[in-house]
């Protein structure tokens, strides 16, 4: 087999497509007239099916094939003479082999640049195709990539710029506001985003007018009070709904144009006491007997008898006898009932300035916290004497003010049974009983109290604390029914009441 041979074998085997028609006729041009006899017949073969999908890679072997050695040298300065731009691109991009071994490099450069003008134009449409947008409600075509003022511009969006604005809302300089406001898939774009964004395709924009922007300005900051409110309008008990908090304003001196504004920055706050008679959740029948003025020498003679018939109650004792008597304090909270303050030494609160009035109530916490180890926050107020300026006053050292709903009249002393009487008479689920263990002789009292246990018992009801009294009731907030809520971290008492 000779090399001519040869190469018109591999030229056999490699000229299928047009493109290699193509060659093929370059090759017969008289330049290449030496090779011309000795070239195949392309046309046969192009039209194999076998081959139709080979591409002008292909063809370029069909060009080497037909050129002799020494011609691929002498065509080489040619094939590196300057070049249309496109031409150029390619050349970078292809294997500089092809270049210096093509014996026929217009043609191989028109192939290469004609499919590089196909893979750039391929690119450029693909780059700067269009997709669809939803722009204010509407569906709407834009180039994919196009920024927010593209998508304004391309969309024929009419937006007004927002002004610069002084504290107080004077227009200073207008237009000089942000350009538009906008929101991608409902998210609102700050100026950062807004700069970095770019259409991706199926996006919902909403274009619309700029904001003002406000002036520089100096600021100083205040905080505001809460007020105290009470709601509820009656009730045996008041206790904290809702702590006071703090607000905040701030006052603004613009830089430009010196005026003032004081702006909002967060509202206070208010204090809410609310009146409430506590309903326990299912109408669950509980009551709570309340025992005042204690500790005594009657004490334990109660604390027996609620031991027999297994009930618990709840002492409101005063602090000055809890100093006094400490093991007859002590001694209640032994028997599972409840110690909470009647208050230092019995005085009416309401005639009281805060001064004395907060010292009657932390005295007395402090004594039962000293002779029974408990922390408590509630209180009975002596004479129920307790109104709106009472709390203003506290401080928010107490947390829950307790009175009652059924009266025994004790101190009255109309023999037991009558007391039995007014303490068996419309109790409620949720009913606080009121009777005293202190302030005087309690023999009716001693003598009642195991008929009245033994009468509502029997009616179904059972006797506890007013701490568990409270937590049968999920209205009222968990840490007041612990009957030792403190003001939480960031809170502040009122010093006024809201008109
Ligand atoms: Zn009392």
């Amino acid at each position: 087999m000779t090399n001519m041979d040869h190469r018109n074998s591999n030229t056999r085997h490699s000229v299928p497509t047009p493109g290699g028609r193509r060659s093929a006729r370059h090759a017969e041009t008289p330049r290449h007239a030496g090779a011309a006899h000795k070239a195949p017949k392309p046309h046969a073969r192009a039209q194999s099916p076998a081959h139709t999908s080979h591409h002008a890679a292909i063809s370029q072997g069909a060009v080497h094939a037909y050129r002799p050695a020494a011609e691929a040298q002498a065509h080489k300065p040619a094939a590196q003479a300057p070049k249309p731009a496109a031409a150029r691109m390619l050349s970078a991009r292809r294997p500089s082999k092809l270049n210096s071994t093509s014996s026929t490099p217009q043609g191989a450069i028109i192939v290469v640049a004609l499919l590089a003008l196909a893979v750039l134009g391929g690119f450029v449409f693909w780059s700067n195709r269009k997709v669809d947008i939803t722009l204010n409600g509407k569906a709407t075509e834009v180039r994919i990539g196009s920024t927010l003022e593209d998508v304004i511009s391309e969309g024929d969006v009419q937006v007004k710029p927002g002004n610069l604005v002084s504290v107080s809302g004077n227009v200073l300089e207008e237009g000089k506001g942000s350009a538009y406001s906008a929101k991608v898939n409902d998210a609102d774009m700050s100026g950062q985003d807004a700069g970095s964004f770019h259409v991706q395709g199926g996006e919902k924009i909403e274009i619309g007018d700029g904001s003002d922007k406000i002036e520089d300005y100096d600021a100083t900051e205040e905080t505001t009070q809460p007020k105290l409110r009470m709601e509820g309008g009656a009730g045996a008990i008041a206790y904290v709904k809702q702590w006071g908090m703090p607000g905040k304003v701030e006052t603004r001196t613009g830089k430009q144009s010196g005026e003032t504004a004081t702006v909002t920055v967060s509202d206070p706050q208010d204090c809410v006491i609310y009146l409430h008679n506590v309903k326990p959740d299912n109408d669950r029948k509980i009551v709570a007997l309340t025992f005042d003025d204690g500790p005594s020498t009657y004490t334990k003679q109660y604390l027996d008898i609620l031991n027999q018939y297994g009930a618990h109650a709840t002492f409101f004792n005063l602090g000055n006898s809890v100093k006094n008597m400490p093991d007859a304090s002590r001694a209640i909270v032994e028997q599972g009932s409840q110690v909470a303050s009647h208050t230092t030494s019995h005085k009416d609160l309401a005639t009281l300035d805060a001064a004395g009035l907060q010292s009657e109530l932390s005295t007395a916490f402090q004594a039962i916290q000293d002779a029974d180890g408990v922390t408590t926050t509630i209180f009975r107020p002596p004479y129920g004497s307790y109104n709106i300026k009472c709390w203003l006053s506290s401080g928010g050292i107490a947390s829950a003010s307790i009175i009652w709903n059924i009266d025994s009249v004790d101190w009255k002393r109309p023999g037991a049974d009558a007391i039995v009487q007014s303490c068996t008479t419309n109790v409620k689920p949720g009913s606080i009983i009121l009777m005293h263990d202190g302030g005087g002789n309690r023999d009716q009292d001693v003598e009642a109290l195991p008929t009245i246990i033994k009468t509502l018992q029997d009616q179904g009801y059972e006797f506890v604390t007013i701490d568990e009294l409270m937590q049968s009731d999920s209205s009222i907030p968990a840490d007041i029914a612990t009957g030792s809520a403190t003001m939480p971290e960031g809170a502040v008492w009122p010093t006024e009441i809201a008109s």
